[in-house]
């Protein structure tokens, strides 16, 4: 920590600020789900689905759930196909494949008690320091930083910390002033109120200093300097790949769907085929892959059917949806199928493909 920060830092009166903050947060804390008990677990499972999420959406899926993995062992059982299906909408999916892999550890390792020390649950897969953070001191009452976005601008704020949020090695910066700063009569609160502070008071765009419970604290508010802070560099634009996505129906009113692999972007959800678009013969392209990658024949009856976007924080798919009337091969490839609509139901499909699914359901 450099100099200059320690010096804010020490201007600050930690009890006082952890005081106006957690004082306020008891006033004013949004009823969630999540916040019903301290259930560790349940604290888990709502830090992983608001990773890039907002509360709004989370709320439904977290109900859902919960009434259908209530505890650890629940979920340690359940097969991965229940538990993509249930993350159905909320993409990262790798999120959801994860939390399982780590919640099958707990249960086989630690009896199904998620750990309470900065060792053990940071070695849980996808339990990085900010969900370590949250999940010890929410669940655990331990005085551990929880660094996210919105605790960054709200920290960056208050002690005008000018390092750039984008870069994952300023994360320490705002850990080290969290610890230094964190109320240890009541850590989890303290650090929900700051996540709450940054969601509800301490915007990006518009802060309402004039209703801000920390106020009195802010060196970005007495310089006047809210609208600079924080410091955050521009990502570099998504790339956009073009792809042909047919919707190839057999006579007897089925669809093929394929499974995707085991690794890598959208692991094991299902999909219609899909290929990278080359030229401008969409017809004669999509044919030639049908027949090349699944052994089937194609009638391509509606080249333009419906355009869908799916869109990842990396990358755009900017799909063109065809539809086809293919054959029946004796065969199909390993990880394809034909599904009825009401079979297509029960798949784990990232959201484009449901949205192409429900389409096709409405219109045949
Ligand atoms: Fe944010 Fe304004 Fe409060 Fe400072 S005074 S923490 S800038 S809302």
């Amino acid at each position: 920590m450099n100099e200059e920060l320690e010096k804010r830092i020490k201007k600050v009166s930690a009890k006082k600020f952890g005081e106006d903050l957690v004082g306020w947060f008891e006033q004013e804390m949004r009823d969630l789900p999540w916040r019903e008990n301290q259930d560790p677990y349940r604290v888990w499972v709502s830090e992983i689905m608001l990773q890039q999420t907002r509360v709004d959406t989370v709320i439904p899926y977290y109900n859902r759930f919960m009434e259908q993995f209530p505890t650890v062992e629940a979920l340690a059982n359940a097969p991965e196909d229940q538990v993509l299906k249930a993350w159905e909408g909320l993409g990262y999916y790798s999120r959801a494949r994860n939390l399982q892999a780590a919640v099958r550890e707990v249960h086989d390792t630690y009896n199904g008690i998620v750990p309470d020390n900065p060792k053990e649950i940071s070695a849980l897969k996808g339990v990085g320091p900010y969900t370590a953070g949250a999940i010890l001191s929410i669940a655990y009452g331990k005085p551990e930083p929880a660094v996210d976005g919105n605790v960054m601008r709200v920290m960056s704020r208050i002690l005008s910390i000018s390092d750039d949020i984008a870069k994952p090695a300023s994360r320490k910066i705002f850990e080290t002033a969290v610890r230094e700063l964190i109320y240890k009569e009541n850590p989890s609160y303290f650090n929900q109120a700051l996540m709450e502070l940054g969601a509800i008071v301490c915007t990006p765009t518009s802060p309402s200093c004039f209703l801000c419970p920390v106020q009195s604290h802010c060196t970005a508010f007495e310089e006047g300097t809210q609208q600079e802070l924080p410091v955050k560099s521009k990502k570099k634009a998504a790339k956009t790949v073009e792809l042909l996505t047919v919707i190839a129906e057999n006579n007897k009113g089925e669809v093929l769907v394929t499974q995707r692999p085991e690794q890598g972007l959208l692991a094991n959800m299902w999909e219609f085929p899909s290929f990278e678009k080359d030229g401008s013969d969409i017809s004669g392209q999509m044919a030639e892959l049908l027949l090349s990658d699944y052994d089937v024949e194609a009638f391509i009856t509606d080249e333009e059917w419906m355009v869908q976007n799916h869109i990842f924080t990396h990358l755009i798919w900017k799909m063109q949806v065809g539809r086809a009337m293919v054959n029946q091969p004796a065969k199909l490839p390993e990880q394809t199928r034909w599904v009825s609509k009401d079979e297509i139901e029960m798949l784990a499909m990232p959201v484009s493909h449901r949205k192409i699914a429900n389409r096709w359901k409405e219109l045949t």
